[in-house]
């Protein structure tokens, strides 16, 4: 949004606070979640950027909605089990609906490789307390019924996953957030990052300054262009992710669980009447472009008609397209890097930002004002792990 207008639109507001305590960039479900969570932590002053008009309008927006405990690292898994039970409380806890579908996610295994490393994240999942199991490729078209299974060795399901609303779940957090003080502006692009030493001292935005001694880079896909404004280079990247939905379309009286094709990556799940289907296109540079490709379609029907056949009489309605954040091994970058101890990582999510917002709130919360994280053990995800050569590994990814 042009400087000018976002200043049009902010006429009649407050100006910019000389000072907060804490400024989290990023009005998306992790800068909202972690808010909420400083806030109750009564953290002080708390201003979060954002530059689009409203709050939840970047990668939020275009959010699947997958919630799922079915990881094959622990630190992912228990970033899920804690995740999920603040799922199951949240209507009643921050007073909104998150449509919170307990609609199970099913991983199909087509491969003795596959389906041997689907039980060994099972047990693992078993151990950490998820009441995931391996089925049959006969149980698993109890769940589908018109699933193609004769490929299929084995399958993992887990009842407790399923999906919500994101935007929900962002605005949830945004209100309660607000009632407890903090402060939400938006239309205000953050445009640089003042660094004395080796510590942020401000914030630069297309409303002025404010300065603070503790800053949140919740930026989504944009985390690196922040990370960059600070001095630090953050190992994430953007890329395209499309999803396109059938018109009416059935495959069983009950929910449709979120169920992945481990070999290929294809997935599908309910959405409305019809039915949700992509597939990551692994072959697509990082980029910012949200386009929907039409011209990609056709390959995601390829695998589809394969694993459901009668998708043949449905028709595409609509899709859209959105960005992951990547890290080069799939999980969350939470912390600082050491050069720049005052600046905090919220991101790199890889596609995972909605399931792992309340454990990422609560562990940077911790990180934050304790100095380590308490509740979880997230040393692993150290942003400075990717230039040490600390790789994690995880296969159940879409
Ligand atoms: C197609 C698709 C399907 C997905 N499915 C799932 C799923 O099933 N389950 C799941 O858990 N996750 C899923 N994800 C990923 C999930 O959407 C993200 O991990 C999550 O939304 C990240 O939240 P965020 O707050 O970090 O980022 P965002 O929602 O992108 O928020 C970042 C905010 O920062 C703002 N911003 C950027 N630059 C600036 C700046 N210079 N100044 C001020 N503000 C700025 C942006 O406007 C944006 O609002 C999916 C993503 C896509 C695209």
């Amino acid at each position: 949004m042009p400087a000018n207008l976002q200043q049009e639109m902010r006429r009649g507001e407050a100006p910019m606070p000389e000072t907060a305590d804490v400024v989290i960039i990023g009005g998306g479900i992790i800068g909202a979640s972690v808010a909420w969570s400083l806030a109750r932590r009564q953290a002080g002053r708390i201003v979060v950027l954002e530059k689009e008009k409203h709050t939840g309008r970047g990668s939020t927006a275009y959010s699947a909605g997958g919630v799922r405990e079915q990881f094959s690292s622990e630190i992912n898994i228990l970033m899920s089990h804690y995740s999920l039970d603040v799922y199951a409380r949240f209507s009643r806890e921050m007073d909104q609906d998150i449509d919170y579908k307990q609609a199970g996610y099913m991983f199909l295994a087509s491969t003795k490789a596959t389906a041997q490393a689907l039980i060994q994240s099972v047990a693992l999942q078993n151990r950490l307390g998820v009441d995931s199991c391996i089925i049959t490729a006969a149980q698993a078209r109890e769940h589908v019924r018109d699933l193609f299974v004769d490929d299929i060795q084995a399958a993992a399901y887990n009842a407790r996953d399923g999906y919500v609303d994101p935007a929900s779940i962002c605005q949830g957090y945004v209100q309660r957030a607000r009632d407890m003080g903090v402060e939400f502006r938006t239309s205000t692009t953050v445009t640089g990052i003042n660094v004395q030493g080796d510590r942020v001292t401000g914030v630069i935005t297309s409303d002025g300054q404010v300065g603070t001694d503790t800053v949140v880079n919740a930026c989504g896909p944009y985390l690196r262009e922040i990370g960059e404004m600070a001095g630090v280079d953050v190992p994430a990247r953007p890329y395209r992710r499309m999803l396109f939905i059938t018109e009416e379309f059935s495959l069983s009286p009950n929910l449709v669980p979120l169920t992945i094709d481990m070999t290929t990556g294809f997935y599908f799940r309910d959405e409305g009447r019809g039915l949700m289907i992509g597939l990551a296109n692994a072959a697509e540079p990082s980029s910012f472009n949200t386009t929907l490709d039409w011209d990609y379609l056709p390959t995601i029907l390829e695998h589809a008609l394969h694993r459901i056949p009668t998708v043949e009489d449905a028709e595409i309605g609509k899709g859209w397209a959105g960005l992951y954040d990547i890290t080069p091994d799939h999980h969350a970058l939470l912390g600082a890097f050491p050069e720049r101890p005052n600046f905090y990582l919220a991101g790199g999510f890889s596609g995972h930002g909605v399931m792992h917002a309340p454990a990422a709130a609560c562990v940077i919360t911790e990180i934050i004002l304790d100095g380590v994280a308490s509740t979880l053990d997230v040393t692993s995800l150290a942003p400075t792990r990717v230039r040490e050569g600390r790789l994690l590994h995880e296969q159940n990814v879409i």
